[in-house]
């Protein structure tokens, strides 16, 4: 083992959205495959790595079509993050590097359904496990399903990789001088109206210790950098 690391379970939330890249809708081959990479540099580093997929590039059940009821429509959105999931698991193995998708809605023929246990056992040798259909509920969001989990196999921290290096005080892609936090309570972090993450997902974190850390995902060694203790992106902590 080359360099001591900071967190050595992690829960990396990995939004639909960005798995799209600029494509605009599905998966971007190029983004897949850099995610991919990315996770199996810090399986190779000893890491163990618990992914939650979102599914917002396929679908959201806020935004189905009029009509829709809402749970039906949540139901929809949590089938599409097993759409990604999948993609993801084929991603890794094509890398060599064993994955494992657990889904929370059981679908056997597709995958595992989610079993904790199972799921620690995965981690422990080795596996990635990549949670899809969220958290099996309407009403919940894949954050809320990314600290719910993070929480239950014991991850150190939880990390949210978007396509922005951090938390900033307005949104750096329309405002040049959006300033950017190094640290933010959780309490800030929904009161502020930040728009991080949900406040199902922040207590949960809060209420289990559990520090968020959000940066870019397509920066090339970012998460490495971050669980090796090195200062990346914003820390959301007590
Ligand atoms: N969803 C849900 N329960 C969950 C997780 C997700 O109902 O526990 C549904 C919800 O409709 C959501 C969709 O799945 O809009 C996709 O998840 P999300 O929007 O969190 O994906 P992301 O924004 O990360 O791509």
């Amino acid at each position: 083992p080359a360099r001591k690391l900071k967190y050595e379970t992690i829960m990396l939330k990995v939004s639909g959205e960005a798995l799209q890249g600029s494509l605009g809708f599905g998966v971007d081959a190029v983004v897949m495959r850099a995610v991919a990479e990315e996770v199996k540099d810090l399986v190779m580093a000893g890491v163990r790595v618990a992914i939650v997929v979102g599914g917002g590039n396929y679908f959201r059940g806020a935004n189905a079509w009029q009509g829709l009821d809402r749970a039906t429509a949540d139901y929809v959105g949590m089938l599409a993050t097993v759409m990604n999931a999948l993609q993801l698991q084929g991603a890794l193995e094509g890398l060599g590097v064993d994955a494992r998708v657990q889904t929370a809605i059981e679908m056997r023929e597709v995958a595992e359904p989610y079993i904790r246990r199972r799921a620690v056992a995965h981690l422990r040798a080795g596996h990635v496990v990549i949670f899809g259909a969220g958290t099996g509920n309407p009403f919940f969001t894949t954050d809320t399903a990314a600290a719910l989990r993070a929480a239950e196999v014991n991850a150190e921290v939880f990390i949210k990789a978007t396509k922005v290096d951090g938390i900033y005080d307005s949104d750096p892609a329309k405002n040049p001088l959006a300033k950017k936090y190094e640290r933010l309570s959780y309490r800030q972090c929904t009161n502020d109206n930040l728009q991080v993450m949900d406040e199902t997902a922040i207590t949960l974190c809060k209420e289990n210790n559990i520090p968020v850390l959000v940066l870019n995902m397509l920066e090339k060694g970012s998460i490495m950098r971050a669980v090796l203790g090195e200062p990346v992106g914003t820390v959301v902590c007590e």
